[in-house]
């Protein structure tokens, strides 16, 4: 039979309980009363019937009814985690450690012991842990080293509505080894595996009503609805467009705060640096409340936060104060905030999701869905009649996205076979997806991937792949920066990337083309878009970003900040992979423009004798589009980041190039030399 996890060696002796180190934490169980008042409980013991009797449950419940924290406990406190744990997953790295940190509290253990955590370069748990919570990437690598979870009993999968491509890879995953756990069955043949075998039962939770769809695809799973404890929310919308929602965020907050009643007051932001800024602006105006006039306290909430602040949006505000919480969208669903009467809605996130740009992640301000405004709205009526304010329009409103589009749908389908490669599975094609990507789209991705390298012969990830799988970023991209250090300018390499992250670096204001253009000259290099953009960010970091200096020169104010965050973050992960991020090749561009043609040599074009370019894959003719700094220009080849279709089918971010690179860079692609000849992908599914 499976071995148990050696209890602790404690104070309590020898008494060794089945439970492993269960009985011997001393900490008295915490919030026994504040438990058993979440609307939740009363649904305790139909909650534990219906993971008793069903593989598969889906559990739909409002924001804050108790679902994450409680129903993980349950099983817990119903003895049922004594061979295998519990995992529950989150999307978000701060929900994972501050859920856990609470559970932990509730259930009068020390962290790290009966409940932890795990999140990618932060492993707060031990052999003893039975309930664990942990991101959905860590839940993939655990399934690469135990590959039928056998760790685990219960897996929940929280947060089902944001349907993130590692949650929808994880769905397809547990689906197979819960099918696979079910023919291993002690009464079946599965008498040669030491292991006690148990059934692996999967609980998928969701804050919004879409259940129907996760139950038919876990083969008819059993639905259960916690009633929630809603209160009336009052919504109100900006007659106009806000031009600086910051500023709408901080007229409207300090307005609720001298003329409404109690109750704190709830800000979504998009990130940190937003954060940052409103919290300052707010303790300036703090200064100047009258005397009489009631105290405001400012609470940040966001994931680079330390726990002990994070800690504090939990606490009551002391009398006569009202608590004003700054925070990401982390307080949409992921984590209840007490004693919210008043939410500022600014109708925007930083989507997890991926840039069309450049493929990386959680980093695009985007707009949120219908859905989410709802969910945000909900936040303000949890104990008492709310108020909502949208700093955004009725008509606003109405154009926004019913729900956001399951991730792996808008993703580059290069990026998400890549995570599935690297979470292990190899035959992408026949993957039970919850929402399949058209196959041919699939197979694209698979002959992208090859020329890449970064899938072998045999169609597995190879050691590049691996690699580039790390990297939050499109694959092209990935191999562009992994090329860099070979190349050695990986330096002006993360600088483009970032500056290609955004859309329109210079502006040409309609009444002032002329003065625009002659502005940008000064950073005009004959070589191309991405030298231009890169002597760009070089006379920009010489100003240190100032703002006038940016409108003295027509270029986005607001699209350079965002550079210098994604260069931030790049900068960060080649660190943590130990490539060196200051590498540079100095005024060498050809290096930098040949790097570039390694990952892009499938967006390359060639000059025709009459003056026109023609791809090089598909031989279709593009234009270069007139915002280019190549516009008009003759070279003998081109690369671009970029396709965009209007009337004509247009090349972005171009640069002039060798021809001879092209097949250089992708000699898989190009078979001998050859630029019009393609090598056929030789094993698409793989052994
Ligand atoms: P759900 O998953 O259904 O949204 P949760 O289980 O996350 O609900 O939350 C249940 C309750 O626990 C909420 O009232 C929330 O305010 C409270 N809670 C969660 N984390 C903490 C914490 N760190 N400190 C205090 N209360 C918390
Ligand atoms: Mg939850």
């Amino acid at each position: 039979t499976k071995t148990e996890a050696t209890p602790a060696k404690t104070a309590n002796g020898p008494s060794r309980s089945k439970g492993g180190s269960d009985q011997v934490v001393s900490i008295p169980k915490r919030h026994e009363e504040e438990r058993k008042r979440l609307p939740i409980y009363s649904a305790r013991d139909a909650i534990l019937a219906g993971i008793k009797k069903h593989p598969s449950v889906i559990i739909v419940g409002e924001t804050g009814s108790g679902k994450t924290t409680q129903i993980p406990q349950y099983i817990l406190e119903a003895g049922w985690a004594q061979y295998g744990a519990i995992a529950v997953t989150q999307p978000r790295r701060v929900a994972a450690t501050s859920l856990a940190r609470r559970v932990a509290e509730e259930a009068g253990t020390k962290l790290g012991q009966r409940v932890g955590y795990t999140v990618r370069f932060d492993d707060t748990s031990s052999p003893h842990t039975k309930l664990k919570y942990l991101t959905d990437g860590m839940l993939m690598r655990e399934i690469l080293s135990d590959p039928l979870l056998h760790r685990y009993n219960y897996v929940l999968l929280d947060e089902a509505h944001e349907r993130t491509l590692r949650t929808d890879i994880l769905f397809g995953m547990l689906k197979d080894i819960q099918s696979k756990r079910h023919q291993l069955k002690p009464n079946g043949s599965a008498t040669t595996t030491p292991r006690i075998v148990d059934e692996l039962k999967i609980i998928v939770m969701s804050a919004t009503l879409d259940a129907e769809r996760f139950a038919k695809y876990f083969n008819n799973a059993e639905i259960l609805y916690v009633e929630g404890r809603q209160f009336p929310v009052r919504v109100f919308n900006t007659l106009e467009p806000q031009p600086d929602y910051l500023d709408s965020a901080l007229v409207t907050a300090l307005q609720i705060h001298t003329e409404q009643g109690p109750g704190d007051v709830l800000v979504f932001l998009t990130g940190q640096e937003e954060i940052e800024n409103l919290e300052k602006l707010l303790l300036e105006q703090r200064q100047r409340l009258p005397a009489e006039a009631q105290d405001l306290l400012v609470c940040p909430l966001f994931a680079a936060l330390p726990p002990a602040q994070q800690a504090l949006v939990f606490t009551p505000a002391p009398p006569r104060t009202r608590k004003i919480i700054l925070a990401t969208n982390i307080a949409e669903t992921s984590i209840t905030l007490p004693g919210i009467r008043y939410v500022i809605d600014t109708g925007v996130h930083k989507s997890r999701g991926y840039s069309s740009k450049i493929g990386i992640e959680s980093l695009l301000v985007a707009p949120i869905s219908k859905s989410s405004a709802r969910q945000r709205t909900g936040r303000a009526g949890r104990e008492a009649l709310g108020y909502c304010y949208r700093l955004y329009t009725e008509d606003g409103f109405a154009q926004l996205e019913e729900d956001s589009e399951p991730e792996i749908l808008r993703c580059n389908l290069a990026a998400a076979i890549l995570q599935l490669k690297a979470a292990g599975v190899n035959d992408v094609l026949d993957f039970d997806y919850m929402d399949r990507p058209p196959k041919l789209a699939l197979l694209r991705a698979l002959e992208q991937l090859y020329a890449l390298n970064a899938l072998d012969d045999t169609g597995r990830l190879s050691k590049l792949g691996k690699w580039m799988a790390e990297f939050p970023l499109d694959p092209c991209f990935a191999k562009v920066l992994f090329e860099s250090q070979a190349h050695q300018c990986t330096h002006e390499v993360i600088d483009i990337i970032a500056l290609l992250s955004v859309d329109t670096l210079f502006m040409m204001p309609f009444h002032k083309r002329e003065e625009a253009a002659e502005a940008r000259q000064k950073f005009t290099s004959l070589d191309g878009d991405h030298i231009t953009f890169l002597n760009l960010q070089k006379a920009y970091q010489s100003v240190k970003g100032d703002s006038q200096w940016c409108s003295d020169h027509f270029v986005n104010h607001r699209g350079m900040h965002h550079v210098q965050e994604v260069r931030k973050q790049l900068r960060q992960v080649c660190e943590r992979v130990k490539v060196n991020p200051n590498v540079s090749c100095g005024h060498d561009f050809d290096r930098v423009l040949q790097c570039f043609t390694t990952g892009f040599f499938h967006q390359t074009a060639l000059l025709q004798p009459d003056g026109t370019y023609r791809s090089v894959i598909g031989s279709q003719y593009v234009r270069i589009h007139p915002s280019s700094t190549l516009f008009g220009k003759r070279h003998e080849a081109i690369l671009y980041n970029e396709l965009v279709f209007t009337t004509r089918l247009y090349v972005r971010g171009v640069s002039a190039i060798q021809a001879n690179w092209i097949p250089e860079a992708s000699p898989r692609y190009f078979r001998q030399g050859q630029l019009t000849a393609k090598a056929a992908l030789p094993s698409v599914k793989g052994p």
